[in-house]
């Protein structure tokens, strides 16, 4: 039992050490590609999808206010085409903010993100169509329009740099492809030389932001990764360092043969319990126990037998001991000692009758007792703790007990 438990312990170390390793070879990668492998992956899009609710949410619907805020020119530059072009504003952002409520609460949650990052472009392409649409110069006010859309791009998709660099150049290759419908001839010259200029101009700016931002985005994400990597191993050697300790907490406390508690484990609980009832003036009884001729049933059976023995026995006896202070634990060698708190000798010597008659019907064979079975003997000492008294004086009388009732013939209970 012992070893299985053992091994059941090392087997959950490795599994954490494997995790640390797997962390930790993806930390030290220069991680280009921006993904991790398919479980870790799915972790780091459920964190992302929270965060994604928390803030870029919040960014999405102020953006979506304020590309509705842009109204107002619409009418002024519009011409003709400024009542459809606010129309299809106002469908655009309630479109937005309907599925900005919707699909957090959908089967479509996993994919918020790419959701965004397509809403974000058909407000995107909304401009171009506006462009489009407005039939005379004033359309290059509009041009203007695809900055704070660029800018906006970058802020609410910032935790995914394919969801920038995609919607970026989506726009931008539309823009150039759509070219004859995003200008008008002017018949002012000096005006006509200025857009001459500013096209061109216009078009490199916006080039070199989808550059910065592309880059940014992906320093950015590859922050977001690695903190999240990073966090994932502070848990998982927390996790291994409380698995040391109580590990090790286990091997101090506990006998190595048996499972049950050991010496040490026993004198620390009979300290802890002496105080207690000494301050709630309650009894406390302690039973020094020893196998009747053990060094015979070695000789006869074999040490392993006798270890055996010693393991059934231990067992049996713990499992008498189910109250929060009581404890049964193996003081040494075939000998046994058990803790009860808060019980006076009657009830002490009722409970250790129980337990001698239970060993004894386990009915082990023990050909060199004169009981023909294996039998154990038990001094019993119980007092109210005072001032005047110690645990270890207690312990004393539990042993002269214990002689006592080996002298008497063995497989009894001596109390006096
Ligand atoms: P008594 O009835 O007077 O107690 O006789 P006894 O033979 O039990 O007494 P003694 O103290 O002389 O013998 C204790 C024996 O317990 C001696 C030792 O071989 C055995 N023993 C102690 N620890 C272990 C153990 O871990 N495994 C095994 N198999 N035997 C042990
Ligand atoms: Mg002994
Ligand atoms: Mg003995």
């Amino acid at each position: 039992m012992q070893n299985t438990l053992y091994q059941n312990q090392q087997y959950t170390l490795k599994g954490v050490e494997d995790q640390i390793n797997i962390l930790t070879g993806i930390l030290d990668q220069r991680q280009w590609k921006l993904r991790f492998p398919a479980a870790l992956e799915k972790s780091y899009l459920d964190l992302r999808n929270r965060r994604f609710l928390e803030i870029e949410r919040n960014i999405l619907i102020a953006g979506l206010l304020f590309y509705l805020a842009f109204s107002w020119p619409d009418f002024y530059l519009g011409g003709e085409q400024g009542l459809l072009i606010f129309i299809l504003r106002l469908l655009i952002t309630a479109g937005g903010l309907l599925a900005i409520a919707w699909v957090p609460k959908s089967a479509f949650y996993d994919y918020m993100v790419i959701l965004a990052a397509v809403g974000v472009f058909v407000a995107g392409l909304s401009v171009l169509v506006f462009i489009a649409l407005i039939p005379d110069e004033l359309k290059y006010a509009y041009h203007l329009g695809l900055i704070p859309i660029q800018v906006f791009i970058m802020v609410a998709l910032r935790l995914s740099y394919r969801s920038v660099l995609s919607v970026s150049l989506a726009l931008f290759l539309l823009y150039l492809l759509a070219h004859p419908l995003m200008t008008h001839e002017v018949n002012d010259p000096s005006l006509s030389r200025l857009i001459d200029i500013f096209i061109p101009l216009f078009t490199l700016f916006w080039f070199l932001m989808i550059l910065m931002g592309g880059y940014i985005a992906f320093m950015t994400e590859t922050a977001a990764r690695n903190d999240f990597l990073k966090n994932k191993l502070l848990a998982l050697e927390a996790q291994r360092l409380q698995f040391l300790t109580d590990r090790l907490h286990h091997m101090s406390t506990t006998d190595g043969l048996t499972g049950i508690a050991n010496r040490r484990c026993f004198e620390r609980q009979l300290d802890t319990e002496w105080r207690r009832c000494l301050r709630n003036k309650m009894p406390l009884a302690l039973v020094m126990i020893d196998i009747d001729r053990f060094k015979d049933f070695n000789d006869h059976y074999g040490h392993l037998s006798g270890d055996d023995c010693l393991i059934r026995l231990a067992q049996l006896m713990a499992s008498f001991c189910k109250r929060p202070g009581d404890l049964c634990a193996r003081y040494g060698g075939e000998e046994f000692v058990i803790l009860l708190a808060e019980t006076d000798e009657n009830d002490a010597v009722t409970l250790l009758e129980q337990i001698r008659n239970s060993v004894a019907e386990l009915n082990i064979p023990h050909e060199k007792s004169p009981y023909g079975r294996v039998t154990i003997s038990a001094g019993i000492a119980a007092s109210v703790p005072d001032d005047g008294r110690t645990a270890e004086s207690l312990l004393g009388d539990a042993d002269r007990r214990l002689y006592r009732a080996k002298a008497a013939g063995r497989n009894q209970i001596c109390c006096v």
